[in-house]
């Protein structure tokens, strides 16, 4: 075999005082780092194989692994940087297309971070939640230019609409990219916290089949397991057309993770790629969109709302405008920092913009046509905690989808190896041995604390503001300011700066 330049990336140390050679790391690590070797009766660790997924870190009963970034620095050089360098010996040996997995990890600036939130002091007196009711309850869907009141009861007959009791969504996330295990967590949770989690683009598995209350069921250009019962079961139906970390371009499921059960829930043989197209081959203008919103309403009686999903691009705001005229009842924009199970890493770096910039500038858009009113706006693709969840909401955003954060919640360490089907923590794999690592009943609780904590973080940031309904802070970029921003930025995301 040809000599391979590739050089670590992490470094495994392993403190021998500590080390009680249970092997725990060796059972645990799929990559198969670990082994004992029983020639010197110690367990040894492959560093070129490590992908610091801390699995066995946080593991070992007496912590006795480190992993860190291996220390080889290449020469100082202020334009090639150590991951062009790296990503050139790979594909000088591959030929192959550079793989990666969930988000954009460049150091592009964080927006979220340059928004400040605003606090009442003395007047307009800040409201404390503990004591006080706070409405954060969300409704989903399009809504009437004008409301018809009679007998101090709503007499306008509203378009269906999804009610979230937290502004807060489990973004699309297929079966097959991820683990049932994963979705179970994900679908008991959402319903436990009264909001929703996403198909994505492979069908719902029939275990699911009970949790359609809290689901939205994704038509992609594959249109892999989309059948009637599927359209009925979900209480929303999305088209996606578009995702933050691979705009422009399809989907691709390798074969090897597509088991009996990935098969069956998908509608395609068992070990075939499953390949999505990268347009909806009966979608080529707004009106073929329009065509395929209406079909699935049609499909449905006219019970369900229909998304329209997209990512951030540069005249986001004018396809918005055209979805919106289209018919959608909301719009959901994934940013450039959002994650997946496998993308092309120069798609998923270099493509697409800032999630903060499109929803402002969609917003706006929105409002000057005078169509805000006929969608929702859903934003995700970088969602951290619920101060940006805030930050979304006085920017425009009707609620935000999170994904990344929510694995994180079931466990995931950001190792961004998705795409190989071996993570350790059971999220982004279909191997039976590793799938089972992922308690769904444990996972659940996780991911509603999540949301719960977040629920009462987002009412003490209103209550601050002396806001007591999300309602009244929609839109409301006055309780913002920005900070280490230009003029340009500013404009766009029309804010004032800190002092203003
Ligand atoms: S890949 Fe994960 S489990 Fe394996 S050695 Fe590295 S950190 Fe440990
Ligand atoms: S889901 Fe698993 S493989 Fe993907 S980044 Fe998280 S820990 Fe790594």
């Amino acid at each position: 075999m040809a000599l391979s330049y590739a050089v670590p990336n992490f470094l495994i140390e392993r403190d021998e005082s500590r080390c009680i050679d249970c092997q725990v790391c060796v059972r645990q690590c799929a990559n198969e780092v670990h082994k004992f070797d029983e020639d010197d009766e110690k367990i040894v660790s492959d560093t070129m194989k490590c992908v610091n997924c801390h699995r066995c870190v946080v593991l070992c009963p007496t912590k006795a692994l480190t992993v860190r970034e291996f220390p080889l620095e290449f020469k100082k050089n202020g334009h090639w940087k150590s991951d062009d360098i790296k990503s050139i010996y790979i594909q000088a040996e591959t030929g192959g297309v550079l793989l990666a997995g969930m988000g954009n990890d460049k150091p592009y600036p964080i927006y979220w971070d340059k928004m400040l939130i605003n606090a009442s002091q003395v007047t307009n007196p800040s409201i404390d939640p503990l004591r006080e009711p706070m409405e954060i309850k969300t409704f989903l869907g399009r809504k009437p230019a004008s409301l018809e009141i009679e007998n101090g009861k709503l007499k306008t007959k509203l378009p269906p609409q999804l009610e979230l009791e937290v502004p807060v969504m489990f973004s699309a996330m297929s079966f097959g990219s991820i683990s049932l295990n994963a979705h179970k967590s994900l679908a008991r949770a959402a319903r436990e916290v009264g909001t929703f989690f996403n198909t994505g683009e492979g069908g719902l598995h029939r275990d699911l089949a009970d949790f359609g209350d809290n689901c939205i069921v994704q038509v992609a250009s594959g249109r892999f397991g989309v059948h009637q019962e599927y359209l009925d079961a979900g209480s929303a139906i999305e088209i996606k057309i578009g995702q933050g970390a691979k705009p422009g371009i399809g989907g691709h499921l390798p074969g090897e993770k597509v088991g009996p059960e990935v098969s069956q829930t998908r509608m395609i043989p068992e070990g075939s790629d499953a390949i999505s197209p990268a347009p909806h081959h009966d979608i080529y203008s707004i009106e073929d969109l329009r065509q395929l919103i209406y079909s699935l309403k049609e499909a449905t009686n006219y019970k369900k709302p229909v998304f329209v999903k997209i990512a951030a691009v540069h005249n986001v705001a004018a396809i918005a405008s055209g979805i919106a005229r289209a018919g959608a009842d909301v719009i959901a924009i994934d940013g450039f920092r959002g994650g997946t199970g496998a993308a092309p890493l120069r798609t998923r770096d270099s493509v697409g913009i800032p999630i903060e910039f499109a929803l402002a500038a969609v917003d706006t858009r929105l409002r000057q046509e005078g169509i805000r009113n006929q969608v929702s706006l859903v934003i995700g693709g970088s969602i951290r905690n619920s101060s940006d969840i805030v930050k979304a909401v006085a920017l425009g955003a009707d609620a935000v989808y999170i994904g990344t954060a929510a694995l994180m919640a079931l466990g995931c360490h950001l190792c961004q190896k998705c795409y190989t089907g071996k993570c350790n923590w059971g999220i982004a794999t279909q191997d039976p041995r590793l799938v089972k690592r992922l308690n769904p009943e444990i996972g659940a609780r996780r991911a509603a604390n999540l949301l719960k904590a977040w629920k009462h973080e987002i009412k003490e940031l209103l209550g601050g503001m002396g806001i007591n309904a999300l309602e009244s802070l929609r839109g409301n970029r006055l309780m913002l300011r920005g900070i280490d921003l230009t003029e340009k930025e500013l404009e766009i995301l029309g804010i004032k700066a800190a002092g203003e």
